[in-house]
């Protein structure tokens, strides 16, 4: 068993129980605050840049005092330091705003195993429900900041929420749909298919989505093997003919979607070609 980290900026590392935010600190109250959470791999964090990018970007949207990066990286190399390079993991490093009537923000990270379900479903696929947002595909846009399109804040409830529903019908996961009933993305993760030659996922700038760093490093490598990048839309019904359909995140990789809304769909030969290309390892059959 590998020891969780957690490291406070300005404080070091510190054991997992100490308590490291105030009652009062607006990343609990409100939820008001940002995070990244990136792959470890062979003990170093992978698509560093991207992510502090886009940590970056999410503290812009929330008007939020972000270290500068230099501190940011220091705080991740610590975090890192010394985890052992055969143990996957996730990193985390977090932002909130700090205390309710004023203060400085409160920066930490953390590092955890990646859990052994989340690399067996790289293997076993996951069943796949859609659920609306109940809003326009082209809502959330810099026409309107406040929905806070793009940004990954700590408001992680209706996203769990989603989830936890999913569960309830026995399902692993959502697929989010637009009100129009485009597909968005999952509540943790990208959506990504392959149609024909073309490698696709959705366009996050004119919908609000995440702009995942997994499906676009994924994207950057279409060429080599042999299929064009493209950014689209798609709706639910359609992706049951595609060549193959998966989410892709930080600490999942590439998993195939297995089932969509109870419907079958079948293995993608192209399955093991993105997993390798990604370098995800996936576990072997139980
Ligand atoms: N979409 C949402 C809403 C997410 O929370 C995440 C990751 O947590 C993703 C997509 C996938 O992004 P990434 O590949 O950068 O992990």
């Amino acid at each position: 068993m590998v020891e969780p980290v957690v490291v406070l900026l300005g404080r070091g590392r510190v054991s997992v129980d100490t308590p490291i935010l105030r009652a009062d600190d607006l990343g609990v109250l409100r939820g008001d605050g940002v995070f990244e959470t990136m792959h470890v791999r062979a003990g170093q964090p992978w698509l560093l840049d991207e992510h502090l990018a886009r940590m970056r970007r999410s503290a812009q949207l929330l008007d939020l005092d972000l270290p500068d990066e230099a501190t940011l990286r220091e705080l991740a190399a610590t975090a890192c330091d010394g985890w052992p390079a055969e143990v996957e993991a996730a990193l985390r490093l977090v932002c909130t705003r700090g205390p309710e009537h004023g203060g400085p923000v409160t920066v930490y990270a953390t590092v955890n195993p990646v859990a052994p379900a989340v690399r067996m479903a790289r293997r076993t696929g996951i069943a796949v429900v859609t659920a609306t947002l109940g809003i326009p595909a082209d809502l959330r846009t810099a026409e309107t900041p406040w929905l806070l399109g793009g940004a990954k804040a700590l408001s992680y409830a209706v996203n769990m929420a989603s989830q936890r529903w999913a569960r309830s019908q026995s399902a692993d996961d959502v697929l989010w749909t637009s009100l129009e009933g485009y597909a968005l993305e999952g509540p943790t993760s990208t959506l990504v298919w392959l149609d024909g030659e073309e490698l696709c996922t959705v366009p996050a700038d004119t919908t609000g989505i995440l702009a995942g760093t997994t499906a676009a490093w994924l994207l950057s490598q279409a060429e080599r093997l042999g299929w064009r990048p493209v950014r689209r839309m798609v709706r639910p019904a359609d992706l049951l003919q595609m060549d193959g359909v998966w989410f892709a995140s930080s600490l999942r990789g590439v998993v195939p979607v297995r089932s969509l809304d109870g419907v079958e769909l079948p293995p993608s030969a192209a399955t093991p070609v993105v997993q390798e290309v990604l370098g995800y390892p996936v576990p072997a059959a139980e």
